[in-house]
């Protein structure tokens, strides 16, 4: 192995971090080697019930202190993130088995979404004039108030960056946060909220908790204002039932099973190595990851050819610095799955292209990149989410087959487009349905404009993270409306007989001059 695993000294001090008073634990395994990473204490009901306590306090101070002083902490905080980014990168790659590129993924991504809210979360909130029912008489204006406790429950695929994701806007917009990390992502988490506590965020603030997801998830849901789930679509519809029986706001980034078409017009090889990178990328971990190809078939041969060949010169292995191109699975579990849709397929008639096995001789959680072809839609791979490296390439005749084919899908997350032409992308991108589309790009494009709302339409979810949409999910708008005293408005029969032509009157002028 090339690199260094994470100190381990470090990752004993920064559990200490988590909100967690009890001595039960569990043991984290490193995807790499098998090994035990370190022993994470497991919280309770009654954690996220101290927790919440503590925080609701300390989100009073935070909301007075106001958004000059908190965007001076963000700032500071996106510094030492940038500062500290190498033992980010061992502690990402640690819990996820990514690799470092990869993992620097998820840093550029956490200090882009600190830097946009702090620098805008004030001009989005601020106080706004609003038009008037009856100009004049009536003067409206709308102002924010931060929710109070957001509840942010995160998976283990990109700890840090969905992570920030939620909770910077929550704290820029004046929250406080309780957040349940996935016990295989939460030392990532500790140590890039450690930037945020250096930087003047109060501990307090922003707890963590780690532990059973129905325990500590149904606590945080039951305590919070407002409720950031990103996971699974079984999970997410659990999280959304219980918040809805409180009349708590959620949103969910929940799972894909995102299309890439390759029309006519394309450079074959160009594509093909563009669509690796779209696919593989954290080993497919990652919810707007490519699992469905469509290619023209007219350029499907030399599409097909490049990007086969692509694929099977990745350089695979487990290695703490950038000498690899894709790296390993992160649990078990997900090993089991990609195995059984592979399987699957393979028993059903799919023919593999290139991977389609295991390489304990990485690792115990390695897996070939894998490319199928010949596949059905009585496999599973074709119509569920795999959330691994395995990609399905189907043919098309004309694109209107393509667009229909892209989107018979339950869900609507990410897609993509390969052309030569970029007007004619965006038109195709108007006609599918997800919540994000890439031109040129399988994700990155829009994964990474943070002043763009991300998330995902049908079952993939609810609600967008990301741009201003991504900061007033977190605040309640107050209107406020003042009778000016120039007119008082009618409140007899006799007032209503004389101001109703006034009325009519004005209704058909402000008509006329289009005045909204
Ligand atoms: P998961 O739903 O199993 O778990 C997600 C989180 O929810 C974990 O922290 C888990 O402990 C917690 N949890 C479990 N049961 C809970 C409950 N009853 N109440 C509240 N919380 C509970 O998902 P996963 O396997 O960790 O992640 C993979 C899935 O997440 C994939 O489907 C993937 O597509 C999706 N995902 C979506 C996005 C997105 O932004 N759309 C991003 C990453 C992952």
């Amino acid at each position: 192995m090339t690199g260094t695993v994470l100190d381990r000294s470090l990752a004993a001090e920064l559990v200490r971090d988590l909100s967690v008073a009890g001595a039960a634990t569990t043991s984290v395994l490193a995807p790499f080697t098998g090994e035990v990473l370190h022993e994470l204490p497991q919280g309770t009901t009654q954690d996220v019930e101290d927790a919440v306590a503590a925080a609701r306090v300390a989100q009073l101070a935070w909301q007075q202190a106001g958004y000059r002083h908190r965007r001076r902490v963000l700032l500071r905080a996106h510094d030492l993130l940038l500062e500290r980014r190498e033992e980010l990168l061992d502690a990402l790659q640690s819990e996820t088995g990514k690799t470092r590129g990869q993992a620097f993924e998820e840093v550029f991504s956490g200090a882009s979404v600190t830097r946009y809210y702090a620098l805008t979360a004030r001009r989005v909130l601020s106080a706004s004039r609003r038009r008037a029912g009856i100009p004049l008489v009536i003067a409206t204006r709308l102002t924010y108030k931060a929710k109070g406790l957001v509840g942010v429950i995160t998976p283990w695929n990109y700890p840090l960056s969905l992570s920030l994701m939620d909770v910077i806007p929550a704290l820029a917009a004046g929250n406080a946060v309780v957040q349940k990390a996935d016990n295989q992502g939460a030392l990532s988490i500790l140590a890039s909220r450690r930037a945020f506590i250096d930087a003047g965020v109060p501990a307090a603030l922003w707890a963590v908790v780690a532990g059973d997801g129905n325990e500590i998830g149904n606590a945080i849901v039951d305590a919070a204002d407002y409720v950031c789930f990103t996971g699974s679509t079984a999970t997410g519809t659990k999280v959304a039932e219980r918040a809805a029986s409180h009349l708590t706001g959620v949103s969910l980034e929940l799972g894909g099973k995102n299309p890439l078409l390759v029309l006519d017009d394309v450079d074959p090889a160009k594509a093909a190595a563009n669509a690796v990178y779209s696919c593989f990328s954290s080993m497919g971990q990652l919810c707007v990851s490519i699992e469905r190809i469509y290619v023209a078939r007219s350029i499907a041969p030399a599409f097909t050819e490049a990007f086969v060949a692509r694929v099977k010169s990745l350089s695979q292995g487990p290695a703490y610095d950038y000498t690899t191109d894709v790296g390993s699975l992160t649990t078990a579990a997900q090993l089991e799955r990609v195995e059984a849709h592979v399987t699957d397929a393979v028993k059903k008639g799919a023919t593999v292209l290139a991977g389609g096995r295991a390489r304990p001789d990485l690792g115990p959680l390695f897996y070939e990149p894998t490319v199928l072809a010949d596949v059905t839609p009585a496999m599973a791979c074709v119509a569920g989410e795999t959330f691994g490296p395995v990609v399905a390439i189907h043919l098309f005749d004309d694109e209107e087959e393509a667009i229909a084919a892209a989107n018979d899908s339950e869900y609507g997350l990410n897609a993509s487009v390969f052309t030569g032409s970029r007007r004619h992308g965006r038109a195709v991108a108007e006609r599918i349905t997800a919540g994000s589309v890439n031109i040129n790009e399988g994700y990155r494009a829009s994964f990474g404009s943070v002043d763009a709302p991300m998330g995902g339409m049908k079952q993939s979810g609810l609600g967008r993270r990301n741009g201003p949409e991504g900061i007033l999910r977190f605040v309640e708008g107050r209107t406020i409306a003042e009778a000016t005293g120039i007119l008082t408005l009618p409140r007899t029969g006799k007032e209503w007989l004389a101001l109703t032509p006034v009325m009519l009157l004005l209704l058909r002028l402000l008509k006329g001059i289009r005045r909204a």
